[in-house]
């Protein structure tokens, strides 16, 4: 009886676990690059090369991810990933 419990559990969690490694994997593919057509984006102006000396995304305080990668997440634009040396008016510096 323990051990059918035992076993039952190992295979809920081994199968979540499976599930939320694909979903991330998957969450993360889905991740396009943002479109400066994009309307959220052309009103904020984003461009894939910053016209603003100094200011990047890569040194926005709304970039996620990590540094070194041409694309990454912002929060600014969920589910779009932004170019690093991009920028838009919403940039500030990063602390
Ligand atoms: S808020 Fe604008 S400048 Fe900052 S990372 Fe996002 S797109 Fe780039």
């Amino acid at each position: 009886m323990k051990d059918i419990k035992r076993r039952d559990f190992l295979k809920l969690s081994g199968g979540a676990l499976i599930g939320m490694t694909l979903g991330s994997v998957s969450l993360r593919a889905a991740a396009e690059e943002l479109d400066p057509s994009d309307p959220t984006a052309a009103a904020l102006k984003y461009a894939k090369v910053s016209p603003v000396e100094g200011a990047y995304c890569e040194n926005c305080m709304f970039v996620q991810g990590e540094d070194g990668q041409e694309l990454r997440p912002c929060a600014i634009f969920p589910g779009k990933q932004v170019a690093a040396k991009g920028w838009c008016s919403a940039w500030a510096k990063k602390a």
